[in-house]
């Protein structure tokens, strides 16, 4: 056992896929032009009022509900004051002691084990614009010539989770994210899409005496969007921070900046306090109130949460815990899974196929699960033929490659390709009775006694028709031949 003992609490932002920004009827957009998506609210002109958006409300409601929080029947927005290029307003419309949602908790799995993490809060807030900053290295500020500013995203309706810190490690706080991802994704809230930085995260670190109750002093890495990176980030944060606390130091509550390219941390500045934003509530927004009624019709809407369909994969198609997670963890999968299992195909002959070679072909193809040409019904005519002992495994593999390549169907690839598994017994006769033909030193030692010797012409039956024989009938028809 090691003395210490990590504590990770997250803080995790959400940009919504709702049509229009948090307070004023713009796009939100995608790609387009920077700065096409503007209007006098989300750039802050003066006498300009914003507007709550409705969809953004429930959006933020399910996610609310999905983790067990309580919605308050009223919540206010607050002014947060800071000066920065990415927000014309020189305040952010957040939300502070009266938020949205409180006291809920996330259940995500490490392994085998089943970790929960309590949820602080879910509140509501608007999204900066982004800054790009041109000329230097890798698009960070430091270094650069100049920085633009594209006000597109510039109150985008985005959502923070706060986590309590309840996570035991660097390990199952980048599972806790994956996890919540896939949640908030089942809910169709957002995408979350990693590359546009639609879900980021702030992970605060301390360590304590193994056993404490009393938790340390904790620093933050801010604004990461990378799962890899997060748990490089923490897992060396952890030894920086005992060996200070073992010299006899202390940590400062600072801000770290992860280089993944020295795989270190660096303090950026010592950490902001509330009192540094002189938080104060929206003048111009009347408190948010939702009523219990329509909270509950959301909460019926609700889909199945992801935790209770590993369970349910597991009752229901026999599957190993594992397997459960990787199909069971995100809905896509889970619903293509699910199709295949609907065309009658064998749970675990359908669950080793998704997780092996149809995983891989989304893998190298960047593609969704669902998506592409090989739909689940085209997969279960492959896996019909598999399970019919038309196909060996090896045959079904080349079929399915075939089928990408060429966007082709089973039965078709089988035929015009000829990969079809011999089961054909007086084919197949015949070709034992030449391989035995041509053994007959070997036909002796087996009548003599040496049983392992079908093996051998198992595999020379198998080397003559180029694999494509079903070995279990081979088996058979060696055995028969040669006590005959
Ligand atoms: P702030 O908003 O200033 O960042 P909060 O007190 O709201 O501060 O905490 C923010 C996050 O930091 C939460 O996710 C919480 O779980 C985490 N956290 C707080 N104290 C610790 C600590 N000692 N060790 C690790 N994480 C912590
Ligand atoms: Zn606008
Ligand atoms: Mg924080």
């Amino acid at each position: 056992m090691s003395a210490w003992e990590p504590v990770i609490g997250l803080e995790v932002h959400v940009e919504l896929d709702t049509q229009t920004k948090m307070f004023c009827g713009c796009a939100v957009t995608k790609g387009d032009p920077p700065n096409t998506h503007t209007c006098p609210v989300c750039l802050a002109h003066p006498g300009a009022l914003p507007v709550v958006n409705e969809r953004a409300v429930e959006y933020a409601v399910r996610i609310a509900l999905a983790l067990g929080c309580t919605v308050r029947p009223r919540s206010v927005f607050h002014r947060k004051n800071y000066f920065y290029p990415d927000l014309p307003k020189a305040y952010q419309i957040s939300q502070y002691d009266e938020p949205l949602a409180v006291a809920g908790l996330f259940e995500y799995w490490v392994g085998e084990q089943k970790l929960s993490c309590r949820i602080n809060r879910v509140h509501m807030e608007e999204d900066a614009a982004k800054l790009i900053h041109a000329g230097g290295d890798a698009g960070r500020i430091a270094g650069s010539e100049y920085s633009m500013v594209d006000f597109n995203r510039g109150g985008t309706p985005l959502i923070e989770i706060v986590g309590e810190p309840d996570i035991p490690s660097p390990e199952a706080a980048r599972e806790f994210l994956q996890q919540l991802r896939n949640l908030v994704i089942g809910l169709g809230v957002s995408a979350c899409n990693m590359e546009e930085g639609q879900i980021r995260w702030d992970a605060n670190i301390s360590v304590r005496p193994a056993g404490a109750e009393r938790l340390g002093t904790r620093t933050e890495l801010k604004n990461m969007n990378s799962f890899r990176f997060l748990q490089q980030a923490l897992e060396s944060e952890l030894p920086r921070q005992i060996a200070v606390l073992e010299a006899g130091g202390a940590i400062g509550q600072v801000t770290l900046h992860f280089d993944p390219e020295s795989g270190t941390t660096t303090p950026l500045r010592s950490k902001e306090e509330a009192h540094d934003y002189r938080y104060f509530p929206e003048p111009d927004l009347v408190p948010l109130t939702a009523g219990e009624a329509w909270v509950d019709e959301v909460r019926r809407a609700l889909p199945e949460p992801p935790a209770a369909r590993v369970e349910r994969f597991m009752a229901q198609y026999g599957l190993s815990r594992y397997d459960a997670v990787v199909l069971g963890g995100g809905s896509a999968m889970a619903r293509f899974y699910e199709e295949l299992a609907a065309e009658g195909i064998d749970a675990k002959l359908a669950a080793n196929w998704a997780m092996g070679e149809y995983s891989a072909h989304l893998n190298a193809a960047g593609l969704e699960p669902g998506h592409g040409h090989v739909t689940a019904q085209r997969l279960a005519a492959l896996l019909r033929l598999v399970a019919g002992g038309e196909l060996s495994g090896t045959g079904a593999k080349q079929v399915f490659a075939l089928m990408v390549e060429e966007r082709g169907e089973a039965l078709d690839i089988v035929s015009r390709h000829d990969l079809g598994q011999v089961s054909d017994s007086a084919e197949l006769e015949t070709v034992v009775a030449a391989v035995l033909a041509e053994h007959p030193a070997q036909v002796e030692q087996f009548r003599a006694g040496k049983d392992q010797l079908a093996g051998f012409f198992v595999g020379q039956v198998m080397k003559a028709t180029q694999g494509k024989a079903n070995p279990q009938l081979v088996g058979e028809l060696v055995r028969a031949a040669l006590s005959g």
